[in-house]
């Protein structure tokens, strides 16, 4: 039976949310699903693990080296991992971490490399990735006894498939290199989640006016387990910071709920964030574009609609 690898992503408390989407579509490819862990705490992440069908969990460790400060001894020891355990497609979630240490991976195993891909056929050996600003979808052929793929977060929903695990320590020779060492990692704002882990998120656009008005949205927000979102307008504007902001040269999201408030459904801003699987806009203009690209349309005021919104929320 072929077996898929997956790279365990992990925070300083938690296993990634949009890794879990990750090893379901693993699973979904028929073979065993065999999970990379870095951190050391596989005793811990175990049990969420099995649940959604990693049969094998490998614990990595490698003599004298912190994987936490080191992408590179990361990829590598990814790879050295992926060739022991015979894997024949080694994924991750197209984070900034995963696309990182993905691509040191691949270097090391000199295997093929897709990133930010939206879907992935195991039998075919294909994965799809979505190209001018998601006008077209390109279908990759990937070559090889092995190939390496960064999946778009919530590309794929996380479904439940117990299995029994087991957690096997594995020891691999990594090189020290000092190429690139992390010596601090800043924490965002912890008031904001990551918008690309979000599985909803209400964006504000240049009609917000400014950094206050975005209070409304942040309200809203609470009551639907929501994060905030911008327009580059907006971010331009300096209304909201860019880490909020969505599109071609912002994140990349796939919610199951994308609530744009003052948006005109530009291209640039659909780049980032047209797979959502329910789109739903607030728009004055009536014959505003973004109307004929949303699943739902409010004609109405957004410093009018979206109180009244979070108003009908809080009774619930
Ligand atoms: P506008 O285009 O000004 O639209 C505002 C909308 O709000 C209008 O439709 C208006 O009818 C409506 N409105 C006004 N008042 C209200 C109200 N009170 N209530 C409700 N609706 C109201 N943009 C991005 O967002 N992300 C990107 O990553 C990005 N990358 C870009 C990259 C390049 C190379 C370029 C050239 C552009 C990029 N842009 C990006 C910019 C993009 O082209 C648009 O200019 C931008 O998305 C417009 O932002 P907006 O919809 O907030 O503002």
């Amino acid at each position: 039976m072929s077996k898929t690898g997956v790279f365990i992503e992990t925070t300083d408390q938690e296993i990634k949310q949009s890794v879990f989407g990750v090893i379901s579509a693993a699973a979904a490819g028929g073979g065993e699903v065999t999970g990379f862990l870095l951190d050391g705490r596989a005793d811990k992440y175990k049990d969420q693990l099995a649940a959604c069908g990693v049969t094998e969990l490998v614990a990595l460790e490698a003599k004298d080296i912190d994987f936490s400060k080191s992408p590179q001894a990361t990829g590598e020891a990814l790879a050295k991992g992926a060739t022991d355990f015979g894997i024949s497609a080694l994924l991750g979630v197209s984070s900034p971490t995963g696309n990182d240490v993905l691509a040191r991976a691949a270097m090391a195993l000199k295997a093929p490399l897709a990133l930010d891909c939206m879907d992935v056929d195991f039998t075919a050996n294909t994965v799809k990735k979505s190209h001018f600003s998601g006008k077209a979808v390109a279908t990759l052929e990937m070559t090889g006894a092995l190939f390496v793929c960064g999946i778009r977060p919530n590309s794929f929903e996380a479904v439940e498939s117990p299995v029994t695990i087991k957690i096997t320590p594995h020891t691999v020779e990594v090189e020290n290199s000092d190429a690139i060492i992390v010596t601090e990692v800043q924490a965002a704002d912890s008031s904001r989640k990551d918008l690309t882990e979000a599985t909803v998120i209400i964006s504000g656009g240049r009609p917000m006016a400014s950094s206050d008005n975005f209070k409304i949205l942040d309200e809203c927000a609470r009551k639907l387990d929501a994060v905030v979102g911008a327009s580059r307008a907006a971010v331009d504007a300096g209304y909201a910071p860019h880490s909020m902001q969505v599109g071609q040269t912002g994140k990349i999201v796939s919610p199951k709920l994308y609530i744009g408030c003052g948006l005109s459904g530009s291209v640039q801003h659909f780049a980032g964030m047209k797979t959502s699987k329910v789109i739903v806009a607030i728009n004055t203009d009536k014959d505003a574009p973004i109307f004929t690209k949303s699943d739902y349309g409010i004609i109405g005021d957004l410093f009018e609609v979206v109180p009244a919104l979070t108003k009908e929320l809080e009774k619930q």
